[in-house]
């Protein structure tokens, strides 16, 4: 009768001791296994393609670097379109770094200064192709305009009402371009400290100019910019640094370059993109310029 006992007490020790061994090898499987996929998700990333426009304009006179045509961006629709791209905004990218996938080939397409002819042409056109786009105006003009309406495709901005009914479709996004530092002709350029200048005085100037186009943005569009798009691309030593803790989650620089993203917020400061100049077809632009398959 004892020997029994003993006997069935050794078999369920060895029992117990066999589950135990299974837990510990699974916990360890499945710490490997997502230490291992956390590591492929940061390395691998998604590549977002960034393309910078500014005016729309008819008048083949006028067309360069900084001004296409309406068809030449209307054929840019087109051949996302056709090639399988879906157009994404800056709320995707944060989203992807906070959990969130991104569609299979992804595009963001940006326009800076909020010229009215953005309203008139990319907005109409994007409404038809059902595309997105982000907007970044300079808060100044869109003052300046709203208080004095002048509806000219060539030199007028949008005013706060159009930058918001473009925000309400859902299809463009407003962003921060700086409320009145979009200068090249004085001592500053964009943001940039200028000298003589000490690091207080950098950092209230450039946080009250920055603040000043989030309020005025936010309250006349009723949603607070997430991207700082940096005028010129012009950025000092110290200026990311006083971006970020304004509370901005990306920036948006001048640089051709694709940009890599991964699950890490810190990938979305500095996104490259690549200017897109009128003349040439959009395939040679997206298959030569910036490289898409
Ligand atoms: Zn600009």
């Amino acid at each position: 009768m004892e020997q029994k006992k003993r006997k069935r007490m050794y078999a369920l020790v060895k029992i117990n001791l066999k589950v135990a061994a299974a837990v510990l090898v699974s916990l360890a499987l499945c710490c490997a296994a997502v230490i291992t996929v956390s590591a492929v998700t940061s390395e691998e990333g998604v590549e977002i393609p960034i393309v910078m426009y500014h005016s729309l304009l008819k008048d083949e006179a006028r067309h360069g670097k900084y001004v296409i045509s309406p068809a030449e961006f209307e054929n840019d629709l087109q051949y996302l379109k056709k090639h399988g791209y879906t157009t994404i905004l800056m709320s995707d990218l944060i989203a992807y770094t906070q959990g969130k996938e991104l569609p299979e080939k992804p595009v963001l397409l940006t326009f800076d200064d909020g010229y009215y002819n953005n309203y008139l042409y990319a907005f109409e056109l994007a409404k038809q192709y059902q595309c997105k786009f982000v907007i970044s105006p300079i808060g100044y003009y869109a003052d300046q305009y709203t208080d004095t309406p002048d509806e000219n495709a060539y030199y007028s901005h949008a005013t706060w009402e159009e930058l918001q009914e473009m925000a309400e479709s859902g299809l463009v996004e407003v962003q921060n371009h700086s409320y009145n530092l979009h200068k090249s002709d004085g001592s500053r350029l964009g943001v940039k400290k200028v000298s003589g200048e000490t690091e207080t005085q950098y950092e209230s100037m450039l946080s009250q100019d920055l603040l000043t186009a989030q309020e005025k943005i936010e309250q006349h569009v009723g949603m607070r910019p997430t991207t700082f798009v940096y005028p010129f691309g012009a950025v000092s030593k110290g200026t990311p640094e006083i971006v970020r803790k304004l509370g901005f989650s990306a920036t948006l620089s001048c640089e051709e370059h694709i940009s890599k993203i991964t699950r890490d917020p810190e990938s979305l400061f500095g996104l490259g993109r690549y200017l897109r100049v009128s003349g040439g077809h959009s395939a040679d632009f997206f298959e030569k310029k910036m490289h898409l398959k």
